[in-house]
């Protein structure tokens, strides 16, 4: 079985986010880049797979060379090699084109995704690429069985699960509990040692990243404003301040 991975490199959810002066992009100055969380469930799912099914499993990300140390981070967790589609990822549909093609030129069983990656958070890419291909397409997936030509697939739902059946090929969009979070592996030097002699294929896009929609500006929440700390003991203070400052009471 060829198990297809699709990575994509988002800022550390710890990094300090800041726009261009113009408002019009990320800057990306000083962020320390990671794997999309929800990919890192997938492709922990897609090692276990590997290991106890005899799959191979490729990763793919679409971007330029700085998205490079994610890629090895992933091969250094157990990814057989990878191919990066060299190119700005600048829109959803051009992403999933480009993750179309490799998926279907090279064959691949099974697609996994991420439900959403946490920057942009489209949530568009693995449905485009279902679409795009005619294959089943199961979304937010918490478990995964493979079984020949078909996998089953669970699904968190409003107040249960869903079990579903689908045929191979198809996508899978997995999310935080595909594999126990415990579980996830963490790269060991063998690994990182063994990633930098994995293939990473680059290979040039199918079409221009041309984008039907573009930025009129970025704005941050607004700071919250000071705080004011009162004593535990003190409620008469804190139902004055409310009353009198907040005016809520
Ligand atoms: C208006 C606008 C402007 C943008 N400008 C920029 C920009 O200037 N520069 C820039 O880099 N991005 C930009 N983006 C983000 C870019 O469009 C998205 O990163 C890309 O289209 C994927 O969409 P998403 O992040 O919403 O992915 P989602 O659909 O939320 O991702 C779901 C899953 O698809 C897979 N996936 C997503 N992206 C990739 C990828 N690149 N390679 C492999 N797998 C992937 C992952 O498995 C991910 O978990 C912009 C987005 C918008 C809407």
């Amino acid at each position: 079985m060829k198990i297809l991975v699709c990575i994509s490199s988002v800022p550390d959810t710890t990094a300090k986010i800041n726009f261009t002066g113009d408002g019009k992009e990320f800057d990306k100055n000083g962020v320390q880049f990671v794997i999309n969380p929800h990919d890192e469930f997938s492709l922990n799912k897609a090692v276990e797979l590997q290991e106890k099914a005899g799959a191979t499993v490729t990763i793919l990300t679409v971007g330029d060379a700085s998205v490079d140390p994610v890629m090895r981070k992933a091969l250094a967790i157990g990814a057989n090699d990878g191919i990066r589609v060299d190119s700005d990822a600048k829109d959803d549909l051009f992403v999933a084109k480009q993750i179309a093609k490799v998926a279907k030129e090279g064959g691949f069983d099974l697609v996994l995704t991420g439900k959403e990656s946490i920057d942009y958070n489209g949530g568009a890419v693995p449905g485009l690429v279902a679409g795009l291909l005619d294959y089943g397409f199961v979304n937010g997936c918490i478990g995964l069985e493979v079984d020949g030509s078909s996998a089953k697939a669970v699904r968190e739902i409003d107040g249960g699960k869903e079990t579903v059946e689908v045929t191979l090929p198809a996508i899978i969009a997995g999310q935080k509990g595909l594999v126990e979070e415990a579980a996830l592996r963490i790269p060991n030097m063998r690994g990182i040692m063994q990633a930098r002699t994995k293939q990473i294929a680059v290979v040039a896009a199918d079409g221009a990243a041309d984008s039907k929609i573009s930025v009129v500006g970025y704005e941050k929440p607004a700071s919250r404003g000071n705080v004011t700390l009162i004593d535990k003991d003190n409620v008469a203070e804190l139902v004055r301040l409310l009353h009198e400052e907040a005016k809520v009471i």
